[in-house]
């Protein structure tokens, strides 16, 4: 059985079908890339297995269970753990705080200690643990978005979802950014990430899906796929 499973979802807003019967599956430990112009739909589906939006229709599953119609707070504690495509963090508390927050509303619900050490863990992870009581306004923008995976980690997900969280990053940074998230998947995180940056796609996705209009237009190797007359067609724009 696959770790998730996403199964016709759809997602329409008025006349307008963001997301139009989308299938695919994602393997317990695999790195997906998740392609696609602007407009196609790939935060749109982000948003839908998040629970941040609800489904019109279609089912998405964790571990063979269904996520349709639970709230996000609900898919956190089942596993699923996201980035936002504009950083959220909440400049006026200390990083520990910032990652704490999703350490006690994440899938362990960890409190007092508990959560205090969960939160070091994923800053850590992210390489912040020797700034756990700065102001999180004060850090730079490589280092907020280090804080947004973080807050991501702290919750323990099976499933990460990442939505550009490698845009904007200088070539420095990027290169450490790409590093990280490779570290992040040989650990065992299995990980959908949406990404405009092909390099990156190119160096972490052996395999990648991409939309175009709200429907998936490929399933396949990456290699392939950055080839597939139908995937360039869908970036020039038909
Ligand atoms: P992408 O992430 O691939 O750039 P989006 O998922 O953001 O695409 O958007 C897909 C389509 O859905 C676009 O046409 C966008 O304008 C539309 N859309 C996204 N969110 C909403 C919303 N909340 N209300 C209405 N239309 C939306």
């Amino acid at each position: 059985m696959s770790l998730l499973t996403i199964d016709k979802a759809t997602k329409k807003f008025g006349g307008l079908t963001a997301v139009d019967g989308v299938s695919f599956s994602l393997e317990q430990g695999e790195i997906l890339g998740l392609l696609g112009p602007n407009g196609s739909g790939k935060t749109t589906l982000i948003n839908l297995i998040s629970g941040a939006l609800p489904m019109t229709s279609g089912d998405i599953r964790l571990n063979g269970v269904s996520l349709a119609g639970k709230r996000a707070d609900q898919i956190a504690h089942a596993g699923v753990a996201r980035t936002f495509q504009l950083v959220r963090i909440l400049p006026s508390l200390s990083l520990m705080e910032n990652v704490m927050i999703t350490a006690v509303f994440g899938a362990k619900s960890h409190w007092g200690q508990a959560a205090k050490d969960t939160a070091m863990t994923a800053l850590s992870r992210v390489g912040l643990a020797n700034r756990a009581t700065a102001n999180a306004g004060s850090l730079t923008y490589i280092d907020q978005k280090r804080l947004e995976l973080a807050r991501a980690l702290a919750a323990e997900p099976e499933v990460l979802l990442l939505d550009e969280w490698l845009a904007g990053l200088n070539p420095t940074e990027l290169a450490q950014g790409i590093a990280l998230i490779r570290e992040l998947s040989q650990s065992g995180l299995t990980i959908l990430m949406v990404e405009h940056i092909m390099e990156a796609v190119r160096a972490l996705c052996p395999r990648v899906v991409v939309m175009n209009s709200g429907s998936l237009i490929a399933d396949e190797a990456t290699q392939s796929a950055l080839n597939d007359p139908r995937v360039i067609a869908a970036y020039l724009g038909d």
